[in-house]
């Protein structure tokens, strides 16, 4: 059945495949974006897939942007929260700006687009929120307190809001998505690249089409019975 959702970051990287997994099944898709309009536009041009820009840490912001789209496109009934930044630094050189900003956008961003859209699904009984992780959320990384702790955070928020969720038929899970080449792992310097798809198993790093089908599988009725689940996308990197 076709159905609306939003996507969160939805406009590159991995919430651009998403955006489009989704499409392509035949959903209405909106993509949130932050600040990037150029590549906004790009995507909305190459793709028609419309662009709307908030920042999702900001939570009046995600209440008008939500309430705009539903108003635009019909009632929201799957929300991929995607959109997260990196502010990496070993605990002695991060400053408090850095922690928060991480913390505001990556777990931040996923109450206050789901205090938009989770009472809208409770109310129509059916409803599927989808949080994009991360590997280092559950195991941590070297440099990445503020990162791992707004990732761990997102799979305890996964969780507590699935066991709210179950009995209104609104599906909460999670993704922790492995090392996938986009922008932000293109950030990351390559002599520490090289360290890391070393421990990669399957000798590579993902794609972002590889976490977006895992997305497009949470969303459809065939997951009518996962709940409270995080999916680990990466490659054998971390069995968890
Ligand atoms: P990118 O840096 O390529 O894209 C990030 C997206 O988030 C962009 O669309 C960006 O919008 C959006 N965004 C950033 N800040 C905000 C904000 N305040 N409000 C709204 N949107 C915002 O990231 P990836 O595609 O690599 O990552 C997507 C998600 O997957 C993230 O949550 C990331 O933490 C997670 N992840 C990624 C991994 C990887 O290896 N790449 C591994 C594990 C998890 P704009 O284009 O306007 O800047």
């Amino acid at each position: 059945m076709a159905r609306v959702a939003i996507v969160t970051g939805g406009t590159r990287g991995i919430g651009a495949a998403i955006s489009l997994a989704l499409r392509d099944r035949g959903h209405t898709v909106v993509a949130n974006y932050g600040g990037n309009d150029e590549k906004a536009k790009a995507f909305t041009a190459e793709h028609g897939i419309p662009a709307y820009k908030w920042d999702v840490g900001d939570h009046e912001a995600c209440i008008a942007g939500c309430k705009q789209v539903e108003q635009d496109v019909g009632p929201v009934d799957i929300l991929v929260n995607n959109a997260g930044v990196t502010r990496d630094g070993t605990l002695h050189k991060m400053t408090f700006d850095d922690w928060n900003e991480v913390m505001r956008i990556n777990l931040g961003g996923c109450f206050n687009m789901a205090k938009a859209t989770f009472p809208g699904m409770r109310d129509r009984g059916w409803g599927r929120i989808i949080n994009i992780g991360s590997i280092n959320g559950q195991a941590g990384q070297y440099g990445q307190v503020n990162y791992a702790a707004a990732k761990s955070g997102i799979h305890g928020f996964t969780k507590a809001l699935a066991q709210e969720g179950a009995k209104f038929g609104v599906l909460v899970n999670a993704i922790a998505p492995g090392y996938i080449d986009t922008d932000m792992v293109a950030a990351v310097p390559e002599p520490v690249l090289e360290k890391i798809v070393a421990k990669i198993p399957v000798g590579r790093l993902g794609s972002a089409y590889e976490i977006a089908r895992g997305v497009a599988f949470l969303a459809s009725e065939n997951a009518g019975f996962i709940t409270g689940s995080t999916l680990s996308i990466n490659g054998g990197q971390h069995m968890y």
